[in-house]
């Protein structure tokens, strides 16, 4: 409850970012977080839209530079959790430059990303995760690139933690995100948000007959990095579970700790008080 403010989201009903908002508030609440720990930075886009939505720290950044932001809030301050999000097209498309180095860094965010596979708030076009052969007024004869893949490149760029989930499945997504928020590291949690205004291709009903849950699969073991990719590509990206988890690795926090341990915000600068108002005038 204590995650939850008045501010009325202006998505479209049925939107599937509704059910996220509410995962992460519960996610939050689950794992003994205060509203005073958590920060939430997102992008540009709908799904943007959730960093006001959720009773804690919030920026609502520009687009595609969520990641980059959330990253310099980790470092100055280490004791706040901070949580990145964003559409596919703000994640995977202007800002996949830095989604792929947040995630060989390692930095301990979690990431969630809601994948509607398409661009929602400029009404419709095709985005990075659209398939082909996808019809939209950007490709009114169907898309002609290769959809992209986020869990193959999360892998293949050094993730310790990769997740899928279905926007319609809050029990799997409220866990997977608890388990986000308690990874030591970077955690890409992709989630399935159909847009029910402009994608009318993958729909609610079309993920779920399309889906494939890992809990299908007793014997997978999501500490096989291998495994992990072929699972990913048997099922055509469509699987949903904790797909993979390294704990070995350590975060980047840890790595910096010996000639910086601790963030900018708990750092004496030594300065009077007279001095601390003259530095902050510069900025003015
Ligand atoms: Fe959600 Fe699509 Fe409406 Fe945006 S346009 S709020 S993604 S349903």
């Amino acid at each position: 409850k204590e995650f939850r403010n008045n501010v009325k989201p202006n998505w479209c009903p049925g939107c599937g970012d509704f059910s996220i908002q509410a995962a992460i508030q519960r996610a939050a609440a689950n794992v003994g977080l205060e509203p005073e720990n958590l920060a939430v930075i997102s992008g540009i886009g709908c799904s943007g839209r959730i960093s006001g939505y959720i009773n804690a720290y919030g920026l609502h950044g520009i687009h595609g530079r969520a990641l980059p932001i959330a990253q310099g809030v980790k470092l100055a301050n280490r004791e706040l959790t901070v949580i990145a999000s964003g559409g596919d097209g703000d994640g995977f498309a202007i800002g996949m430059g830095h989604t792929v180095h947040a995630i060989r860094r390692n930095i301990d965010i979690t990431y969630i990303v809601m994948d509607n596979q398409i661009y929602g708030l400029t009404k419709g076009q095709t985005s990075p995760r659209s398939a082909e052969g996808f019809k939209t007024k950007s490709t009114p004869e169907g898309s002609i690139e290769s959809v992209l893949s986020p869990l193959e490149i999360a892998l293949s760029a050094g993730a310790t933690f990769v997740a899928q989930s279905f926007s319609s499945d809050l029990k799997q997504l409220t866990a997977l995100i608890e388990a986000g928020l308690n990874h030591k590291g970077f955690s890409l949690i992709n989630v399935f948000s159909p847009c029910v205004t402009f994608n009318k291709v993958n729909t609610y009903d079309w993920f779920k007959e399309n889906i494939v849950n890992l809990s299908q699969f007793p014997d997978y073991d999501p500490t096989n990095r291998i495994a992990a990719m072929n699972k990913i590509m048997e099922t055509n990206g469509l699987l949903t579970g904790l797909i993979y988890q390294n704990t070995a690795r350590k975060p980047y926090e840890d790595l910096i700790a010996g000639f910086q341990p601790e963030g900018l915000a708990r750092q004496d600068l030594k300065l009077t008080s007279d001095e601390f108002d003259k530095l902050l005038s510069e900025f003015k």
